[in-house]
């Protein structure tokens, strides 16, 4: 497995690493970084630095005011950017801007099919040979290097990016950091009063927490069938998710590279067993989806 990546999300558990982890990091400005140093106009470091600066403070007054019973759509980006921040600092997105963009085109493509297109969606390869995937609230959604290599084709792509998206789309992250932040809530009234801003990074510490684990097996189900759906609406043959399942079949159980996703989700042959179950008649009325091999962008 791999080490960095797991360390992070067992840092994660350790709420004041997790917090200047988390708020030293930008995905946005990861992305743009990617880009500009790519394209060569990157910013002198001076300003980068005041800029960074400004945008921690505003971040942090965000999370501090979160409205964790009803949490409105920016609380939801702001937690989002949180716990991908805390993720991206053990896995750094792959050095590679046409990569970004492409996987960027896909995913918000597919997004664009949810009830939530309306999120600002971000996507991104990162920089793990562990088989994995990652989704926080807001539209945040992160494939790793050691899955992407795996893929044949933009239909498996898709597929697994709807995965991710269905997480976000149905608040399964989102559903369980608010449990634990009322739940924080409900014990400080036994106790001395805690700070909001204590409460959020509990929270987000279980976000990033989550985002590596213990999702139930029914939203894990659910995001396989959802995901099958948007993208075949999104024109991708509706069996690419179904063909990555059936690849991780085929990697040997102790194999290091999947112990956090075997760890995390049902295991492939129940899941495709229940997506058949659920979606199997469907996915075969719609034909005429793309496969897309060749539009793949190789790693380079
Ligand atoms: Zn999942």
């Amino acid at each position: 497995m791999n080490k960095t990546l797991k360390q992070a999300m067992m840092l994660a558990l350790c709420s004041s690493v997790a917090w200047s982890t988390a708020s030293a990091l930008d995905l946005k400005g990861v992305l743009k970084d990617a880009v500009n140093e790519q394209l060569g106009t990157s910013s002198k470091p001076e300003q980068t630095q005041a800029t960074d600066s400004q945008a921690n403070t505003s971040a942090q007054d965000k999370l501090a005011n979160i409205n964790w019973k009803n949490p409105s759509r920016e609380d939801e980006i702001a937690v989002g950017r949180n716990v991908t921040g805390t993720i991206l600092g053990a896995a750094p997105l792959v050095n590679d801007a046409a990569l970004q963009q492409y996987v960027n085109k896909v995913g918000r493509w597919v997004a664009s099919q949810s009830e939530r297109a309306d999120l600002p969606w971000h996507f991104g390869v990162i920089d793990s040979n562990d088989v994995n995937a990652f989704a926080a609230p807001g539209g945040y959604v992160l494939i790793t290097k050691g899955l992407y290599l795996r893929l044949t084709s933009e239909a498996q792509l898709a597929g697994v990016l709807g995965h991710e998206i269905a997480h976000v789309v149905q608040k399964h992250h989102l559903k369980v950091m608010q449990k634990q932040a009322l739940l924080d809530v409900g014990t400080s009234f036994l106790k001395d009063k805690i700070s909001k801003n204590k409460l959020t990074q509990r929270a987000v510490s279980t976000g990033a927490e989550i985002s590596a684990r213990n999702l139930d097996k029914s939203a894990e189900f659910e995001a396989d069938s959802m995901g099958t759906v948007l993208a075949a609406r999104a024109g991708y043959d509706a069996y690419g998710l179904a063909e990555v399942l059936q690849d991780m079949e085929t990697i040997n159980n102790n194999d290091g590279s999947v112990a956090l996703l075997f760890q995390t989700h049902p295991h492939p042959d129940d899941r495709l067993a229940q997506l058949s179950q659920v979606s199997g008649d469907q996915m075969d009325k719609i034909s005429g989806g793309k496969t897309l091999e060749t539009r793949l962008v190789k790693l380079k």
